[in-house]
């Protein structure tokens, strides 16, 4: 019943499939021949199918193992450079009507403080993320059709991106909400957000259900169908995602990249972004009473062979995952990561209570945005505030397209260096400033083409004079 091309959720991440792709991976996990055969696929960065990137990830032997986090470094380096993109997490509402067993939100909870931010309140939010040098955010509420409408949701939108304070804005919007129709899709695109994002928690249909059992979200194949229908209201960058520690990691590994390859057969163009969360300890929920939790070494595992097999998808990295953790995976293949955040509604403008309730999860990484930005300089890293590829149309398969051809590097390092420049200028400590400019310095002299290195060097100049924002 497997069908890739097909609009039916139960087809295109078909259990039998994926079944058939664990007992493959298990029975063909020790042979060297085909592992070998399977990494030089690889290293012709196109990607890899659901059953060779299952034999990979099942593979134990650590020579291939090495290799495979090589490879993923390499391609990392090819594709994204050494640019991550920071953004923050902005929750606006945590009442929801769902009961998933996981979140904290989930509606028969009666001890969490609840909260749905009033338009005046996202100002002060969006004030505050902006003082600190955001310009991306990601829009997050539980899933209520009276308290947090498509029409909330719209209208804050539409007051973040008008929120102007200093030489702040928030230039992107993705928006991670619940599942919903083609025509609320619509509604989004024409409020020019930037990636849908849409975590699948478990391909799993049987775990699905349970893990789920009251609520709109109960219904597995209307959340996995979701980013066809997203796409179908003219939203062509989407945001896939698992949440670790539910279920099997094999499972929800073949899971993801199937749905990928479905989005890719069908849409055009494949997933904008993989989002790699793991379930955190949260108010009434303790993330050991699920049976999927993973080690550190096995989640590096998944980032790497993620990277490997669809290599042209952004990998994001959420505080969720400590200092540590974020440290070994980031040469694995991240391009995204949020700094400075907070989970709890209304967390940016008001200084957290040690009894608030109101979180989503227990942050790990809890440094400020500057430190992450000092941070990852120090690791040899370009912090990039860039927002600029849906604003310029470079969305869904023109997107994609660049990425292949790896034209990006023309725009998204000069990009991330004009961006760094006004974060240095406008929110950076000295220490963080000092280091800054010596790494544009660096690396404006290793762009390749002529034109961009001088035309980058002249817009750098401008930040200077009050110009902003990006130019390529
Ligand atoms: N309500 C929307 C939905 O149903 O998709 C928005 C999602 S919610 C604000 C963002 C994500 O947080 C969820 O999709 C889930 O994967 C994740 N999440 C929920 N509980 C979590 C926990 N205890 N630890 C880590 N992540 C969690």
């Amino acid at each position: 019943m497997y069908n890739k091309e097909s609009m039916k959720a139960e087809e295109f991440i078909n259990h039998e499939e994926i079944m058939e792709t664990l007992a493959y991976a298990d029975a063909h996990k020790d042979d060297k021949v085909l592992l070998r055969e399977i990494l030089d696929k690889a290293r012709e960065r196109k990607g890899l199918g659901h059953r060779d990137a299952s034999v990979l990830l099942a593979c134990e032997d650590e020579e291939i193992i090495a290799e495979c986090y090589k490879l993923a470094e390499e391609i990392k380096q090819d594709y994204y450079g050494n640019r991550i993109v920071l953004f923050a997490p902005l929750y606006l509402s945590n009442y929801c009507v769902n009961g998933c067993l996981y979140c904290p939100y989930h509606g028969t909870n009666k001890n969490i403080r609840r909260v749905k931010l009033t338009q005046e309140q996202i100002r002060d939010e969006v004030i505050a993320l902006q003082d600190m040098g955001h310009k991306r955010l990601a829009i997050e509420a539980g899933e209520d059709p009276i308290n947090n409408s498509i029409e909330y949701i719209l209208e804050s939108i539409d007051t973040i991106y008008n929120i102007h304070h200093k030489n702040g804005a928030i230039r992107r919007i993705n928006v991670n909400i619940a599942a919903t129709t083609v025509e609320n899709y619509k509604k989004l695109k024409d409020a020019e957000i930037g990636t849908y994002i849409l975590f699948q928690e478990t391909y799993n249909k049987e775990s699905y259900l349970k893990l789920h059992p009251t609520g709109p979200k109960h219904d597995y194949d209307y959340h996995t169908e979701a980013m066809d229908r997203a796409m179908e209201g003219g939203i062509d960058d989407v945001g896939l995602g698992v949440l670790y520690g539910l279920e099997l990691y094999r499972y929800e590994f073949a899971g993801v990249l199937m749905h990928a390859e479905h989005l890719e057969a069908v849409q055009g163009v494949g997933p904008h972004t993989i989002s790699m969360p793991r379930v955190k300890r949260a108010d009434d929920i303790d993330p050991d009473e699920f049976d999927g939790g993973i080690s550190d070494e096995t989640f590096a595992k998944i980032c790497a062979l993620i990277r490997i097999a669809v290599p042209y998808t952004g990998m994001i990295i959420s505080t969720r995952e400590s200092q540590k953790v974020r440290e070994m995976v980031l040469p694995l293949g991240v391009s995204q990561i949020s700094g400075g955040s907070r989970t709890s509604v209304g967390g940016y403008a008001e200084e957290e209570a040690p009894e608030d309730n109101s979180s989503q999860f227990d942050v790990s990484d809890r440094r400020t945005l500057d430190e992450v930005v000092n941070w990852l300089m120090r690791l040899g890293y370009i912090p990039s505030f860039c927002t600029a590829c849906y604003r310029a149309g470079r969305t869904g398969d023109r997107f994609m397209e660049l990425c292949k051809n790896m034209q990006i590097l023309n725009c998204c390092h000069p990009n991330a260096l004009l961006t760094l420049k006004e974060y240095l200028e406008d929110y950076a400590s000295e220490d963080t400033r000092r280091i800054g400019m010596e790494m544009i310095q660096k690396e404006i002299a290793v762009i390749p083409n002529e034109k961009v290195r001088q035309k980058t060097a002249d817009y750098l100049n401008d930040i200077v004079a009050g110009g902003r924002d990006f130019r390529f």
